[in-house]
């Protein structure tokens, strides 16, 4: 085309009775309000489609026409005045549910996360741990919870996926435009753009904040794409994890000390910090560096910003931790060391984690800097215990301080619709309110279950068309024939959804084995071709771009898909985003997640799944571990033995035996009315089950119960009058570590190995506490009793008392214990630090058993 081609956008003028429109599409509860979406779908449809459900696009483009008859339809009018009164009552009312815990005045959460899900058109997410971030600041809002969270506003966000006729992943990265992002720049009460600096190597680098609404809280975004900047740091928050790990180091600091400094800049005062993932732990050394300026020593400062701070950790597997090189820390930090009062090694040790090499750790720093850590399922929670173990060396495991809370899912992000007004009818509008109420959900059974299944097909309706689109516009892209599209979409008809769809999508990272279906092939091709029986299965999911082995399973699958036998029985769409994912949960029939035990930290998909009735088949690994009762969904219960190939077969095994014996003869055991009655009781156990417990709402409240209101209370302590508590307890912890090799234990009495009931065990013991004073420590002895039979062990723990001198100068702590019971016991003694100020029993790291 000759000539130069000018480009010139057209904006309609939206009419005035609609012109809060506009303020709906800046408000993130969009993302969670399917009314709200329904209002510009309904607008236009097809244009909804195009701008990728982006409400603020939408409004760019939509023809001024169809605006101005929507502002005469008085349907429309109405449902555009329901919605809005509906947003103006959530927004006005701050009504916490009741019975929950909240903070006390004035408390505030800070929330830091290197990504954030909330909604397919607000690309700064990559998975799991982004779309989790998004539904803790939902429920955090839907809590009325005093909350701001903090992240990086990417340019690029992640990826989207194509894939390619032969299976190959293709990444292709869109800039996103920010003036159709639901985000405006944060300003002055003057009016200037708040921009705050972070030193790097040789400069500092500006980053300019962003906010975006999500009902009643506010997440903030950090950009350093700024014309001060030079074009290697305007890079920096380019894109989601992408870039080597001197970019990351980059985008961490920005995220962590940028962020830190932004939150200054508004004014918000934080009184409790959470670190969701390492990637943001660097906050700690910034506010350390704050109260060092103010002239603590580093030790107090440490201790004042780790009182009331918390920090979860997400996954087991070593490439979710950042290890940063030495050098490069030296790099980055050289100049800011001597600001925290530090020399290099001290600095240093801050990352050290002894079992990992000599870089720096950002869990292990996370660690230091936070006195409430946890894992996210309860196995998970175990796992973590054990992987950190080491940065309390003395201390067993199980007693560390590390602690789960289980993830959940915000329901109304991922509740269907179609459920709503079921649930309208025959709960009332009430269950809105009683999300954690285990009771009330049990009336979920008294939903007809014609009713029922009705709106578990009409899901699946749905979700096969949305199916069948993708992979239309996937195969003709890649230049397939028309006849070959017939082929591959015979299977999937919308208007007769009756064929049993297995659905798996999630990231292809290997540990998630996407292809452990795919064990015993011939195996799978009499499941998904049986005569009477036959089952489908969808894949999808994104491998990240430096991950060959997770592309390399999607080629497998994909190549598997084209295979005769397969044909039709297996797809592998492309361009997983929450879109997708929603479509997924809702309308298949089951769940397939196999990962690696006990590498999946929590999974949430599988709880998306469960709320919307679609049953799990999953390993009992991370959620599903405690989610499972043995009648709301299938297991496959891991194999633990070192070779993993053996695992991997016989838990395929068990996969085929579910699928053969259990979930195809359930489904296709047609009653009557044409459904499987013993299908509809699995999937509404399953619905009432989940629900209650896997939720938001629960996580969050759970998270203000256990974590952010003791955090609150536990920073004022240490922090109060001017850190007083701070100074002492770093004082006092320094004094115990330089005393405590030279403390031990040991027994005085003649250690009689049988009583009589009724008496004492006069335990005395003799204790060097080599300078320590008795207060400092506690002398503790653990009685356990063992019942064989009903196998059962009860533990009690009694304190031995102070009492003057040993002959050779030593303190003597005493005993007069007096069992409750007859029968063998066993007890063990240990001592370890004590004082009033620690958050955590354990938190020192010390303990020395006889
Ligand atoms: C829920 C969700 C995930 C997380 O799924 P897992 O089962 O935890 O792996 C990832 N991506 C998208 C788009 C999701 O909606």
């Amino acid at each position: 085309m000759p000539g130069t081609v000018f480009s010139l956008e057209v904006n309609p003028q939206i009419p005035a009775k609609l012109a809060r429109l506009s303020e709906l599409a800046n408000d993130l509860w969009y993302s969670w309000d399917r009314p709200t979406r329904e209002l510009f779908f309904r607008l236009d449809p097809v244009l909804w489609d195009e701008v990728g459900h982006n409400p603020k696009r939408f409004l760019r483009q939509v023809e001024e026409k169809r605006l101005q008859e929507a502002a005469q339809d008085r349907v429309f009018l109405e449902s555009f005045y329901r919605v809005l009164s509906a947003y103006d009552t959530y927004m006005l009312e701050q009504l916490r549910p009741q019975g929950q815990p909240g903070l006390d005045q004035g408390d505030l959460v800070a929330y830091f996360c290197a990504e954030f899900g909330f909604h397919e058109s607000f690309p700064i997410y990559s998975g799991g741990l982004g779309i989790l971030a998004g539904d803790h600041c939902k429920a955090a809002s839907d809590l009325s919870l005093p909350f701001v969270a903090m992240g990086l506003l990417y340019r690029q966000g992640y990826f989207y996926q194509f894939i390619d006729a032969e299976g190959n992943q293709v990444a292709t990265y869109a800039d996103s435009d920010f003036e159709n992002l639901p985000i405006s720049p944060v300003l002055t009460p003057g009016g200037a753009e708040i921009k705050v600096g972070v030193e790097l190597p040789g400069r500092t680098v500006t980053a300019k904040l962003w906010m975006a609404r999500v009902g009643h809280i506010k997440l903030y975004l950090l950009d350093t794409n700024l014309p001060e900047n030079s074009d290697e740091d305007r890079y920096i928050t380019h894109r989601l994890y992408g870039g080597d790990i001197t970019m990351r180091i980059k985008q961490e600091m920005i995220l962590g000390i940028g962020g830190v400094r932004a939150l200054r800049a508004v004014g918000i005062k934080p009184s409790v910090w959470h670190i969701n993932e390492g990637h943001a732990a660097f906050m700690i050394l910034e506010r350390a560096r704050e109260l060092v300026s103010q002239g603590l020593d580093f030790n107090a400062a440490l201790e004042a910003t780790a009182s009331a701070t918390i920090f979860t950790t997400h996954t087991p597997v070593p490439a979710g931790h950042d290890i940063f090189p030495r050098e490069l820390m030296l790099e980055y930090f050289g100049g800011q060391i001597q600001a925290l009062g530090l020399d290099t090694e001290r600095f240093l040790g801050l990352g050290l984690k002894s079992n990992e090499g000599f870089g720096f750790n950002q869990t292990a720093l996370a660690v230091r800097g936070s006195r409430f850590q946890n894992g996210v399922s309860r196995i998970h929670g175990h796992v973590s215990s054990e992987m950190l173990a080491d940065l309390w060396p003395q201390v067993p495991p199980e007693e560390n301080p590390v602690s789960y809370v289980t993830n959940g899912v915000h329901v109304p992000t991922f509740l269907a619709q179609e459920w709503r007004e079921l649930f309208d009818s025959y709960l009332g509008g009430e269950w809105r309110n009683r999300l954690c109420d285990t009771d009330f959900w049990r009336r979920v059974e008294q939903i007809p279950d014609h009713l029922y299944w009705s709106v578990r097909q009409a899901l699946k309706s749905q979700m096969i068309k949305e199916v069948r689109e993708r992979l239309t516009l996937q195969h003709r892209r890649n230049a397939g024939s028309e006849a070959h599209l017939d082929r591959l979409l015979r299977h999937l008809d919308p208007l007769d959804p009756s064929v049993l769809v297995v659905g798996f999508a999630r990231r292809f990272a290997t540990y998630k084995r996407a292809t452990l279906l795919f064990e015993d092939l011939e195996r799978l091709k009499a499941i998904v071709n049986h005569a009477d029986r036959p089952v489908i299965f969808i894949f999808a999911g994104k491998a990240h771009p430096a991950d060959r082995p997770g592309q390399e399973l999607i080629r497998d699958i994909h190549r598997l898909a084209r295979q005769p036998g397969f044909e039709g029985k297996i797809h592998m769409i492309e361009g997983y985003d929450m879109g997708l994912a929603r479509a997924l949960v809702y309308g298949v029939d089951v769940w397939l997640n196999n990962p690696e035990y006990p590498m999946e930290a929590s999974g949430t998909s599988g709880e998306k799944a469960g709320i919307n009735g679609t049953i799990n088949l999953s390993v009992l690994d991370g959620w599903w571990g405690e989610g499972y009762n043995g009648h709301n969904g299938w297991a496959i219960k891991p194999v633990h033995t070192a070779d993993p190939l053996r695992a991997r077969a016989e838990e395929a095994a068990t996969l085929y035996e579910l699928l053969e014996n259990e979930v195809m003869p359930l489904y296709y055991q047609a009653g009557s009315y044409g459904f499987s009655s013993g299908w509809v009781k699995k999937s509404k156990h399953s619905m009432e089950t989940l629900l209650p417990r896997y939720n938001a709402a629960r996580m969050v409240s759970q998270y203000v119960r256990e974590l952010y209101r003791p955090a609150a209370i536990h920073g004022r302590r240490v922090c109060g009058e001017e850190y007083r508590g701070a100074r002492v307890l770093s004082q006092w912890k320094h004094r115990v570590q330089s005393a405590w090799s030279g403390v031990s234990i040991s027994r005085q009495d003649h250690a009689p190995d049988r009583i009589r009931y009724g008496n004492a065990l006069q335990l005395e013991l003799a204790v060097e506490l080599n300078g320590l004073q008795p207060e400092d420590v506690r002398v503790e002895c653990i009685l356990s009793q063992h019942f064989e039979r009903r196998n059962l062990r009860l533990e009690k723990n009694y304190f031995l008392r102070h009492e003057g001198q040993t002959v050779d100068g030593r303190h003597r702590f005493v005993l007069n214990l007096e069992p409750d019971a007859c029968g063998r016991m066993d007890y063990r003694i240990r001592i370890y630090p004590y004082h009033e100020l620690l958050a955590q029993a354990h938190e020192t790291g010390l303990m020395i058993w006889l």
